[in-house]
């Protein structure tokens, strides 16, 4: 999220200003990459992950998501967990062995994607960065893309919208400063937006819909599509952690 442009690490480049790029496994350095990052795990990558591995979310979470603090904002963040020598778990000889549902982090690279919300947690600026590194033989491509394209070419927009679709809680108006959650504020979180088996489980006990005023058709829904159990879960959390809307 965009607090200061300062912050922002790597030259902008405009949605539709060109830059040269192209990966594939005739480059030396293929698969180089997937290894020695601090790989954010998003709950929209989750869910995907979770589809395309056949995992339960607790054994997804379990073998490859490692969670701490944000040091700034104090938001519970998942990560990817590496092997013993640094490598992901999921990179095959072939390339990324869950490349139809990669995270969103993989896919935007060599770019990285930051935006600013408004007050009620509107995405209002999006900002695409370059992340070149030295070892990344792609750069020496004569492919032209643009930041748009690239959104396009790698099936990022389901990603950014579930991930847009979360500012209002990661930017909620009665933040103030860091969040200090408590253990079971910080289990809600997961449990809410990480571990969607566990939560569909809460969302369907009797009772539930009433004690949360939830209409029947919104439960329903949330029980037969993991993306409106996120959703619901997102909602859910806006009042456990910051109260009723006023
Ligand atoms: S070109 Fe860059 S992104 Fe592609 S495999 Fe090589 S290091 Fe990774
Ligand atoms: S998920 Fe796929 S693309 Fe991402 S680091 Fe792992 S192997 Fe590479």
């Amino acid at each position: 999220m965009i607090e200061s442009q300062d912050q922002l690490p790597g030259e902008r480049l405009e949605p539709d200003q060109v830059f040269r790029f192209s990966c594939g496994p005739h480059l030396a350095c293929f698969n180089t990459c997937c290894a020695n990052k601090r790989l954010p795990l998003l709950p929209y990558d989750l869910l995907r992950l979770r589809r395309s591995l056949g995992l339960s979310s607790a054994e997804l979470l379990e073998r490859h998501a490692e969670m701490d603090l944000d040091p700034v904002s104090g938001w519970p963040v998942l990560r990817l967990r590496l092997t013993a020598e640094g490598r992901c778990p999921l990179v095959t000889p072939q390339g990324c062995g869950v490349y139809a549902d990669r995270p969103a982090a993989c896919r935007t690279y060599p770019l990285a994607r930051a935006v600013r919300p408004d007050a009620q947690g509107r995405r209002v600026e999006e900002v695409f960065l370059r992340q070149e590194t030295p070892a990344c033989l792609g750069w020496e491509a004569p492919r032209a893309l643009t930041p748009r394209m690239w959104v396009e070419d790698q099936g990022l927009a389901p990603y950014q919208a579930a991930n847009d679709a979360l500012l209002p809680l990661f930017c909620h108006p009665r933040r103030q400063g860091r969040l200090e959650l408590r253990p079971p504020q910080i289990h809600a979180v997961i449990l809410a937006l990480y571990n969607l088996d566990q939560w569909r489980q809460v969302v369907a006990r009797p009772g539930f819909a009433d004690a949360q005023g939830l209409e029947p058709e919104t439960v329903e829904a949330a029980l037969a599509s993991d993306e409106a159990l996120l959703d619901l879960g997102r909602d859910w959390l806006l009042t456990q952690l910051f109260g009723p809307p006023r």
